[in-house]
């Protein structure tokens, strides 16, 4: 999926996450989930995130596309870590934005390995990154996070 399509995705899990988890402060929560949503592809080299902030490049050089940090256990790793470790309530936002990535991701052809490397939990739809059905989808997840807000 595109970056756009995942900030899409991040909003539509954080408006949607609202309706469970009561942050201290919303709008921290959704910038929070929507910055996570991006970073599952820090291991893409040409990833728009790493275009963004230097740095994260390195982790593109040791981890391939779509492997480690295209499964659930670094949300996991980042939930425990910031909501025991830091004693912070933004861990779930983090852990959504990861998540509502990696669903994206798993909507594409190519699809994810949700438990990589250590067995197949492999998902995988139709839509072709950057094809018109995956502008349609980026469309369609506009228009229900306008629907949510509107609430
Ligand atoms: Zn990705």
């Amino acid at each position: 999926m595109m970056y756009h399509t995942h900030l899409a995705f991040g909003v539509l899990f954080a408006l949607l996450a609202l309706a469970f988890i009561h942050p201290a402060n919303k709008y921290i929560f959704i910038a929070i989930v929507v910055f996570a949503a991006l970073l599952p592809d820090i291991d893409h080299e040409n990833s728009k995130i790493n275009s963004k902030i230097p740095g994260l490049k390195v982790f593109s050089k040791i981890f391939g596309h779509r492997g480690i940090l295209h499964s659930v256990w670094i949300p996991l790793a980042l939930w425990l870590i910031i909501d025991i470790g830091f004693n912070s309530r933004y861990g779930s936002a983090v852990f959504i934005g990861y998540i509502s990535h990696l669903v994206s991701d798993g909507l594409t052809k190519a699809g994810i390995n949700m438990v990589h490397p250590l067995k197949q939990l492999r998902i995988q739809g139709f839509i072709e990154t950057g094809s018109v059905v995956e502008h349609l989808v980026f469309l369609f997840v506009c228009i229900l996070c306008v629907i949510l807000v509107l609430q």
